[in-house]
């Protein structure tokens, strides 16, 4: 029984690294291992450069209702205390402070701004609400065009002083890092081994690679697109089929101070593009994502079109509840513009238009398309209920195993979701978990 792991995490993102952090500070089992495919943590949507860098709250987030932001920033401060613990020179490379505000541009949706201020601002001590001018006073170029204002009416709800973004590649390592201080612990990294299958065998599991076979009492699979993937081959959660939608951004020269988000169609959570500073790219401003439809598991890895296909599933409820997305006049002509931000000669311009909405006096000259950055977000489609789910899921079969599934907000909630999954595990291998660091009171996260 000694070689046997109490747990073993499939997957080196962010989720993944979390709970090993979590197992390893928080429990008393003594034997973990994390089994990462590519040669380093966080290659994939966890990546820095691959997905937006931002600690979602539910504060700027306008599709969030109230119910959902509260859950989110519940997660989102569990990463502001962590990242404060850090000590200073791992802390400046993992987590950010800038302004971040959403703005409403046109009546519509200011008038809706302002409404949702008034609901907000109570569980919200750190909101403002900002009038053109002062919206100029933070953000100039989002309303200054040479010199004047533009002419729409715009307000914003806008947050001064909060860590607002991270690098989700550095956190990702510093969680190893953490994890691997913790004394008298056995916390094996195994890099650059792809798991390519688990079986059960007994009341255990075996994970097998090119390399070894390792035994746990509980896997947890943490792989993004690919934790479907292992769940069908184990026969579990076939109720789910998979939309991955890939994220494209663009370099602009340093025109934002800070995040700067747009109010979402609530048809299409993930549509509306933000501008901000990239962490990796100091003097450049970022806009994006897109969000196209792509049979892809990665982004730039051709390989993974066949794992889509096998989690696709393909049969009529799949495709009837893709038509029945189609059929919707918002999402439709958002997936053709999507397609058209893909088309040389017109991509930028058709970009540029949607960037203005922020930055007003962009140019065509300003946007230069980034080569190599963004990631895919697994979308899970769930056949039974005939619906597109728009967040994260987990297939949790009860036994012994956890699928994590975390398209956004997914990097956010990583140690929340570490928190699920530890409750999961102590359910079923009878051990000491201490909740009481994830119960903290709400700390100040300036
Ligand atoms: C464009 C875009 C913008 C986003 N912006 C934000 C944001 O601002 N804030 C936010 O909170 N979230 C954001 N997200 C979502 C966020 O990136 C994800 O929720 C998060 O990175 C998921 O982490 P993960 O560890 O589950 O997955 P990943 O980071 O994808 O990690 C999965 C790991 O599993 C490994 N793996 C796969 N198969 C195997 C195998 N067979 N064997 C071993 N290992 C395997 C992979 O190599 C990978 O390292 C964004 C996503 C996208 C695409």
């Amino acid at each position: 029984m000694s070689q046997v792991y109490d747990v073993v995490i499939v997957g080196g993102g962010v989720a993944g690294t979390a709970l090993l952090y979590a197992l390893t500070a928080f429990t008393d089992l003594k034997r973990v291992a994390l089994v990462e495919k590519y040669p380093r943590v966080a290659s994939v949507n966890s990546r820095a450069t691959n997905n937006s860098q931002t600690i979602h709250c539910g504060d700027i987030e306008t599709n969030y209702t109230l119910e959902k932001a509260l859950k989110v920033r519940r997660s989102a401060q569990m990463l502001v205390r962590y990242g404060s613990e850090l000590p200073p020179t791992v802390r400046e490379k993992v987590i950010y402070h800038f302004p971040k505000m959403v703005i409403g541009v046109g009546s519509e949706e200011c008038a809706f701004l302002r409404q949702r201020y008034q609901v907000f601002k109570p569980h919200f001590t750190g909101m403002q609400f900002l009038e053109k001018s002062q919206i100029a006073d933070v953000e100039p170029n989002v309303i200054r065009v040479d010199g004047t204002e533009r002419p729409e009416e715009v307000v914003a709800i806008a947050i001064a002083d909060e860590y607002t973004a991270i690098n989700y590649g550095e956190l990702s390592q510093s969680f190893v890092d953490q994890a691997r201080l913790v004394a008298d612990k056995t916390v094996d990294l195994k890099l650059g081994q792809p798991v390519q299958a688990i079986e059960p065998i007994g009341t255990n599991y075996r994970i097998v690679t090119a390399e070894e076979t390792l035994t746990a009492r509980f896997v947890v699979v943490s792989a993004g697109g690919h934790s479907l993937l292992f769940a069908h081959r184990m026969g579990i959660g076939l109720e789910y089929s998979c939309l991955p939608v890939a994220g494209n951004f663009y370099f602009t020269p340093q025109i934002l101070n800070g995040k700067v988000y747009t109010v979402q169609n609530d048809k299409l959570p993930f549509a509306a593009i933000h501008g901000d500073p990239d962490v990796t790219t100091p003097g450049k401003t970022r806009f994006g994502p897109t969000a196209l439809p792509l049979p892809l598991l990665e982004r730039d890895n051709l390989k993974t079109v066949v794992d889509y296909l096998e989690v696709l599933r393909l049969d009529k409820t799949v495709a009837s509840v893709m038509w029945d997305l189609f059929k919707v006049k918002d999402i439709r002509n958002y997936i053709f513009k999507n397609m058209a931000f893909e088309m040389p000669l017109v991509n930028r311009r058709l970009f540029l238009q949607d960037a203005r909405k922020i930055v007003p006096s962009l140019q065509l000259e300003d946007l230069e398309f980034a080569k190599g950055v963004g990631g895919v977000r697994p979308q899970l489609i769930d056949r039974l209920q005939h619906k597109l789910i728009l967040g994260q899921a987990e297939i949790d079969p009860g036994n012994g195993l956890c699928f994590n599934i975390t398209p956004s907000p997914g990097a956010t909630t990583c140690l929340g979701n570490a928190e699920q999954d530890l409750l999961r595990i102590q359910a079923h291998l009878g051990c000491e978990f201490d909740r009481s660091w994830f119960e903290a009171e709400e700390m100040s996260v300036s």
